[in-house]
């Protein structure tokens, strides 16, 4: 059984470590010679050069959680951080000053840094960072490409603002951390814009991570800056289209809020609701009803190869507070059900990760 999942950090990390512990459960090392692999293609828009050094901030965030040496209060960064490092560079004015850098954490970015600089590929350095700890789970970048995503906003600094003269008020492309962090997500995003993405390819394994998968699933990550990302790297969107494996998805979504964090400032900014059902749509479903008549009619499939193209999604899992979208998104092409969608600790996670699997892959 080879399960590929979508990712993003905190969130991420959350679903991960639910589908790590569940696939644990349903396929023990061994048992019956059934064996299971759990692969993560995790974003890379958030990555970016700060103080000198490489930073993979989903990348991190799940190499910690999952190593269990993140700090779980904080809900992100190493346990028993300090940060005097950080108070030396504020006193050279490197970096930001808004954007603390743990030393535990730099020492990561260090050995990153160090690699990188030896001339070895993203790829190349994730596998050495994740060789430190039994992960479980494998993680690839989405790309070696620094495809860094930038928020284009009203120039905040610009004499005026949006009443400057001469109409349209100025604009400024922000790093997302800037925009994130620094700003809060308050600033009205008027675009995101990743780097690179003409030259951008999947990195080595993630497409065929996708294709020979057995279920993909999309984790309740940021769906603009993480999940969206990672879909708008060519070749990744196409194998998604392409792959035999069933396509789930959670919403991050519940109740018309997002749990924790500022996504619905991403998601307002691309004009999607911040509503469980509004983001299926957004991502689209792989096979509407009404094509698979016409794909069951037509014995050679072509209706089905063309259409397949179209949405990313086979199913979706809503919140229960959301029940009432399951009919309406069965209407429109996606094998829904609502579920308890709060990842509170691992056994929470481990519950909706099973229920992502058994609705990719409903029993006989
Ligand atoms: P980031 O990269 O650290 O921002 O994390 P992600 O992109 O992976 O995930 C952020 C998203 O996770 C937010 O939009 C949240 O709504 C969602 N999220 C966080 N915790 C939960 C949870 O317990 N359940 C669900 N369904 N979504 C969650
Ligand atoms: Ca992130």
């Amino acid at each position: 059984m080879r399960i590929t999942v979508l990712a993003g950090g905190v969130g991420g990390a959350r679903f991960v470590r639910g589908v790590r512990e569940e696939v644990r459960r349903r396929f023990p090392d061994g048992a019956g010679g059934s064996e299971a692999s759990v692969d993560v293609v995790v974003n890379t828009g958030d990555d970016l050069w700060l103080a000198g050094v490489r930073l993979w901030p989903d990348f991190d965030s799940l190499l910690y959680a999952l190593a269990g040496v993140n700090d779980t209060e904080r809900g992100w960064g190493r346990a028993g951080e300090t940060e005097r490092v950080a108070a030396e560079l504020r006193e050279w004015g490197v970096g930001w000053p808004w954007f603390t850098l743990g030393d535990l954490d730099l020492g990561t970015h260090l050995a990153r840094t160090a690699w990188l600089r030896e001339g070895l590929a993203p790829a190349q350095v994730a596998e050495r960072l994740q060789a430190r700890w039994p992960l479980g789970v494998r993680l690839l970048p989405a790309t070696d490409a620094e495809v860094d995503t930038h928020v284009l906003v009203d120039d905040p600094d610009a004499p005026g603002g949006a009443d400057a003269p001469g109409g349209g008020a100025p604009t400024r492309e922000l790093h997302f951390q800037e925009w994130w962090t620094r700003y809060r997500a308050t600033l009205p995003a008027r675009e995101f814009r990743q780097r690179n993405l003409g030259t951008a390819r999947p990195a080595p394994g993630v497409v065929e991570a996708i294709a020979d998968a057995d279920v993909v699933l999309v984790a309740p990550s940021n769906p603009v800056v993480s999940i969206g990302t990672i879909l708008a790297i060519p070749g990744i969107r196409e194998a998604l289209a392409a792959t035999d494996a069933p396509v789930v998805g959670v919403s991050p979504i519940i109740g018309g809020a997002v749990v924790r964090g500022m996504a619905d400032a991403c998601l307002s900014a691309i004009g999607v609701q911040t509503d469980a059902a509004a983001v299926a749509r957004h991502y689209g479903a792989r096979h509407s009803e009404a094509r698979h008549y016409g794909a069951r009619s037509d014995a050679t499939g072509a209706a089905d190869t063309t259409d397949g193209a179209r949405g990313l999604l086979d199913g979706w899992l809503v919140a229960e507070e959301d029940a009432a979208e399951v009919d309406g998104l069965r209407a429109d092409g996606f094998a829904a059900r609502a579920v308890p969608l709060w990842m509170r600790d691992l056994e929470t996670s481990a519950a909706l990760a099973g229920a992502a699997l058994d609705l990719a892959l409903p029993g006989p």
